[in-house]
């Protein structure tokens, strides 16, 4: 039983780690006080309990802690909650409960005037964002991104209109893995990439196209609009986004936006900026 029991801490602690960062070291210091508080009571009294703790330490670590010490590391976190002033914020709550909202103060800055610029212009828009970094070191890599480590990559995401051409999140709730797929004469990435063998290419698009909304439409007088933008910003040096809809938006002549390799994952679903 008390192998069992250090596997299953074990397996915890990396899982927490992999995607929240500081998540592995709360559960320790959760495991740590549980041990000394919480012994007396039934079964189900004491997991409610244990439960109500490591989440009151956890929100603790990740709203009070975390913040001022990732400042140190050169970190800031994205705006949570859009406002006319700050018109940014994450596609669901995933990205900044688990610290996943994380950039240097230049890509803050940068999103920002990027984000205004939207929401002042015409067509106006929110925009809207899904992983960045997160809060710590350099080279610690946002599982399963491969260049998110250093708080200088963005993801943000496409937009789109609904059946009633009414400006709309994008297609899924989880905001990647909704492509835009190439149309017949465009060229095929993925396509390309998987005959070579990179089988992780199309991946989240095949696990995740079944939550779709399948009234969405690609909307591309904005999307181009909004790619103009980011490249016009002296910040940005590299953009990612699928070759057939580098074409399609007419966006040929913009040497930052580039193909990001067959080793990496599909960009038809979201937008890839860094510094
Ligand atoms: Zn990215």
């Amino acid at each position: 039983m008390k192998i069992l029991s250090a596997i299953k801490s074990t397996v915890l602690f990396l899982l927490l780690t992999l995607v929240t960062q500081v998540g592995g070291v709360v559960y320790l210091c959760y495991k740590f006080i549980a041990a000394l508080t919480l012994k007396k009571g039934s079964a189900s009294t004491l997991f409610l309990k244990k439960l109500a703790l490591f989440l009151l330490l956890y929100v603790i670590v990740s709203f009070v802690v975390v913040p001022p010490i990732a400042k140190h590391f050169g970190r800031v976190p994205l705006q949570i909650i859009a406002n006319n002033k700050f018109p940014l914020q994450p596609r669901n709550l995933f990205y900044f409960v688990c610290n996943r909202h994380y950039v240097t103060p230049e890509l803050r800055s940068a999103a920002m005037q990027i984000a205004l610029d939207m929401r002042n212009n015409k067509p106006k828009v929110m925009l809207q964002y899904l992983d960045a970094c997160f809060p710590f070191k350099n080279g610690f890599p946002l599982f399963p991104h491969k260049s998110h480590d250093d708080g200088e990559k963005l993801d943000l995401c496409f937009l789109y209109k609904d059946g009633n051409g009414n400006r709309a999140n994008s297609p899924n709730f989880v905001g990647y893995g909704a492509c835009e797929l190439p149309r017949s004469g465009e060229k095929d990435q993925a396509a390309i990439c998987e005959k070579q063998g990179y089988w992780q290419y199309s991946l989240l698009q095949k696990i995740i196209s079944p939550l779709n909304a399948t009234d969405h439409v690609f909307d591309e007088v904005a999307n181009a609009k909004l790619l103009h933008r980011i490249a016009k910003h002296k910040s940005i040096r590299k953009i990612f986004i699928e070759p057939h809809l580098k074409t399609r938006l007419g966006l040929d002549d913009i040497d930052k936006i580039r193909f990001h390799g067959c080793g990496a994952v599909r960009h038809d679903d979201h937008i890839h900026i860094q510094l």
